[in-house]
């Protein structure tokens, strides 16, 4: 073979293999991505009266694809003169779109474990941990009795998040109760516009109106459906209406307070479940009727692909590292002279996964979130190899 006859060989398979891993690498048709942009922490000087001028904390996950846009917000005074507690206004956790009303932009998930708010927990990480096929990210607290995390998801083809909620008690500490608060404003925000509205939640089994509580029934209120009479879309008011299911089997019990204003929805958790799932609907834009239709006819689906979703990232969960390591053994013997330079990364990489495997196994959240990441640094390493493997073989 000519020396132009092979440089032209060489570009050429070199072009092949790049497009490959292009391929590879992106995974899906664009159009069935989930996207996941994380803000980063951003600070400004706190307004509120007890802490004026203290350090406060804000950071945005927009969770995407292509049926649905979801927001969620932690804000929290973070400031150095309390470094041990966090304070907040209304909330931490609060989900400012699609719709900043229905589940409350300013803090609409509380939870607390034999008392105490995780939210005066600082937090001991939020990150993305997927992209691509499916949406996540985590957040973890260092409560005093239990490290709790949560994780919020968009599947690919769904028009709600899903979430998993746990709480691993600490070997020095019991978690004897668990309740969790959820806030929502439906459609509107009626007593801060001066308008009267009429709130109602529906279940499967029944459905109440402001200014009622319903008593749950968990496995019978298999979804819960918040909505306005007044402020219908399709009557041209209001955003439109909202949302949630829950697991049954990890729920004592629980009650909607129906106001005219908030409506809080508090769940009595079982502390031996050690967690809950948990889905989200913002129908932003559709009418009432649209929404209502939605849950009745896709409910049940719903319900059941939360029950069976793996939360772990699925390059965590699918991850074979006998699998990894044979084929990088097969092209760093191919890939010759050229190879030897990434061999002593290889082994390196492949080592820490299996350590970090173990760890991710044992429900270790750094070690599975470290995990996803270095299985990511690690196919880009891969491929290096790989077209030097075919270069060279
Ligand atoms: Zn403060």
């Amino acid at each position: 073979m000519s020396m132009i006859h092979g440089m032209v060989v060489r570009i050429s398979l070199l072009w092949l293999v790049l497009c490959i891993e292009g391929s590879l690498v992106v995974g899906d048709e664009p159009g069935n991505e989930v996207s996941v942009n994380d803000s980063g922490s951003q600070y400004s000087q706190a307004t509120s009266q007890k802490h004026s001028g203290h350090k406060w904390e804000r950071r945005t996950m927009t969770l995407e694809n292509s049926l649905a846009r979801y927001s969620f917000l932690y804000s929290a005074c973070v400031d150095p003169s309390h470094p041990n507690d966090r304070a907040f206004d209304e909330g931490y956790f609060g989900m400012p779109g699609p719709s900043s009303c229905n589940w409350y932009h300013g803090g609409f998930l509380v939870l607390n474990l034999n008392g105490k708010d995780v939210g005066t927990v600082p937090l001991a990480d939020m990150r993305v941990i997927e992209t691509g096929t499916r949406g996540s990210f985590q957040m973890v607290w260092d409560h005093p009795d239990a490290m709790v995390r949560l994780k919020m998801m968009l599947p690919p083809a769904a028009n709600h998040v899903i979430a998993d909620l746990s709480w691993n008690p600490k070997p020095s500490g019991t978690v004897a109760t668990v309740t969790l608060r959820l806030v929502c404003y439906p459609s509107y925000f009626t007593a801060w516009n001066h308008r009267q509205g009429d709130r109602h939640c529906a279940t499967p089994r029944l459905d109440k109106h402001e200014p009622e509580t319903l008593e749950l029934v968990p496995g019978q209120d298999t979804y819960l459906y918040y909505y306005d009479t007044i402020f219908d879309v399709a009557k041209g008011e209001g955003d439109g209406p909202c949302a949630m299911m829950f697991s049954s089997e990890s729920v004592r019990g629980g009650r909607v307070q129906i106001g005219n204003y908030a409506v809080f929805t508090d769940l009595e958790l079982r502390p031996e479940s050690r967690h809950v799932r948990l889905a989200f609907w913002d129908f932003n834009g559709k009418k009432n009727a649209e929404g209502e239709a939605y849950l009745k006819a896709h409910g049940k689906e719903d319900q059941t692909m939360l029950a069976k979703t793996d939360f772990r990232p699925e390059a965590v969960a699918k991850l074979d590292v006998a699998r990894l390591r044979a084929e990088a053994t097969k092209c760093l013997a191919e890939a010759g002279d050229e190879g030897k330079a990434y061999q002593p990364k290889v082994e390196g990489m492949l080592g820490r996964m299996t350590e970090l495997k173990t760890g991710a196994d044992q429900g270790d959240w750094k070690s599975e979130a470290d995990l996803a990441t270095l299985v990511e640094e690690y196919t880009v390493v891969f491929w290096k190899v790989k077209i030097l493997a075919l270069l060279n073989g």
